[in-house]
């Protein structure tokens, strides 16, 4: 007779192939059976965990493909700068006066917007010196991709009129040549300088893993363009200690291959009994400013020389021109074959202008797709306002994509927006902003192909990994409208439950 289960969910609605199943049995990490309540229930022994779904629905694990954890742990930490805690700069410096007035050392403030529904305006170190002389204050942008320091903390981190910018990053500098305090893509430089290191905050971190596993999402990728073996390290730290029971992967910064490799790592390594695992190469490649950024040359060279070191890229590209190059790079580009014969495809990061024309070079390119379809959600007003007309039915077109045969993933850029995989889901489906206003677009997938669109295609299936989520309420059932509310009852991992709902 068989060992006993570890986990039975039963009194189920499980989303997977065998269409009347309402039950799953877990043991040793994965999926030992799918099927019959009375006929498996029979597998619980006296230490099986019995778990009533109460007639919920069962999917696979959610996955998120393409998102930044410590930045979207750390997002939260500060002063809360969004436009709807601050709606101008003068309430921006008021809230970060507040906080200055308790506080030592660095002043952190997060999730200030520029845009004409935000500020209207960057921040620059004159607003910020109207909130401290003396402490250092930093502000981070919504993206992620900025920040603006006051003038004592442009000098700690030895910013001057003379500092050049660094490889990557811009120090934005007004007319007369000084620097305005606005940093763009120089997080990891920032980290690199004394007194700016945010640290591991374990707390903000197990916060984080709490709202992820809420949702259902059992694996997250880490796409940091800084990412290295000091940020491989950290990862260790906590994933090994529990503090993120998820599956992590972790992309490596595009300079930083050769420092994992000469480590003993390669793509696809793994630790922490296999809960981590080394990813792409991350490549940032931007068309802002009118200038492609590396030239489409050099970025060929780049993708050959990650391809020669072993690992598959994740290009960024955005804009129109950006994704041009990415799928013109791509196809040009064997594909990496790794060691064991198998094909890693590339892929492009965003895809975020993507029209026919566009659309048809990367359908030819052979590379995956990670688009931000949430970003329709909690963006879109703001897209409707600043995008032309006749590209706003083409922005993050994961439909559209699919149909044309293109690989794609659904993935939040945490902390860009809430990692809230069921809006994603939604606008991809409904090509809604959650205002309820359409954004237009054609080829919208089924609800069912927007979940396999955050599963990795996954199916509950016996010898399938057990990364498991009970949801309510059903997301194939539900009217869409409701999708984007969709949250985890019960999360399962690798075997075991790393969260669970108690109905109230
Ligand atoms: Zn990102």
């Amino acid at each position: 007779m068989a060992a006993s289960a570890d986990i039975i969910l039963h009194n189920a609605v499980v989303h997977g192939p065998v269409r009347t199943a309402d039950a799953v049995v877990v043991s040793g990490g994965v999926i030992a059976a799918v099927g019959n309540s009375a006929e498996l229930m029979r597998r619980a022994g006296d230490d099986t965990q019995v778990i009533d779904c109460g007639g919920r629905v069962v999917v696979p694990g959610i996955v998120d493909p393409h998102c930044h954890l410590f930045a979207a742990a750390a997002a939260r930490n500060g002063v809360d700068c969004r436009p709807a805690a601050a709606p101008d700069v003068a309430a921006v410096i008021a809230a970060l006066r507040t906080a200055a007035a308790q506080g030592t050392g660095w002043l952190r403030g997060y999730g200030y917007d520029d845009s004409p529904t935000g500020l209207g305006r960057h921040l620059n170190r004159h607003d910020l010196d109207a909130v401290a002389t003396q402490v250092p204050v930093r502000v981070e942008h919504r993206s992620g991709h900025a920040c603006v320091l006051n003038s004592v903390g442009l000098a700690q981190v030895g910013i001057g009129r003379d500092t050049p910018d660094p490889p990557g990053g811009v120090i934005v500098r007004d007319a007369a040549g000084d620097p305005t305090g606005l940093l763009l893509e120089m997080g990891g430089w920032l980290r690199e300088r004394a007194g700016v290191r945010s640290g591991t905050d374990k707390t903000a971190l197990r916060r984080l893993a709490q709202r992820l596993l809420g949702y259902g999402i059992t694996a997250a990728t880490d796409a940091g363009p800084d990412n290295g073996l000091e940020r491989w390290q950290s990862f260790i730290a906590v994933v090994g200690d529990g503090t993120l029971p998820l599956r992590l992967t972790m992309m490596v910064g595009f300079g930083h291959m050769d420092a994992i490799r000469q480590a003993g790592l390669s793509y696809g390594s793994a630790a922490c009994d296999g809960m981590l695992t080394v990813g792409h190469a991350k490549i940032m490649l931007t068309a802002s400013g009118g200038t492609l950024q590396p030239h489409p040359a050099e970025l060929a060279e780049m993708v050959a020389e990650a391809h020669g070191l072993g690992f598959p890229v994740a290009v960024h590209a955005v804009e129109r021109d950006a994704v041009v190059a990415a799928a013109l790079a791509l196809a040009d580009a064997p594909s990496l074959e790794l060691p064991d014969g198998r094909i890693a495809p590339d892929r492009i990061e965003h895809c975020a202008e993507c029209p026919p024309d566009v659309l048809e070079l990367v359908a030819s390119s052979g590379a995956a797709v990670t688009v931000n379809a949430g970003f329709l959600h909690y963006d879109g007003e703001r897209y409707r306002r600043t995008v032309a007309a006749d590209l706003l039915p083409h922005l993050y077109p994961a439909g559209a994509l699919a149909a044309r045969g293109v690989p794609v993933a659904l993935a939040s850029d945490a902390p860009v927006v809430e990692p809230n995989p069921w809006a994603a889901m939604a606008a991809a489906v409904t090509r809604r902003s959650a205002e309820g206003e359409s954004l237009g677009g054609v080829s919208v997938p089924s609800v069912a192909d927007a979940l396999g669109m955050h599963t990795n295609g996954e199916r509950i299936a016996a010898g399938g990994p057990a990364d498991l989520a009970v949801v309510e309420p059903d997301p194939l059932g539900a009217v869409v409208e409701e999708l984007a509310s969709v949250r985890a009852v019960v999360t399962v991992v690798g075997g075991r439950v790393v969260w669970q709902r108690i109905r109230g």
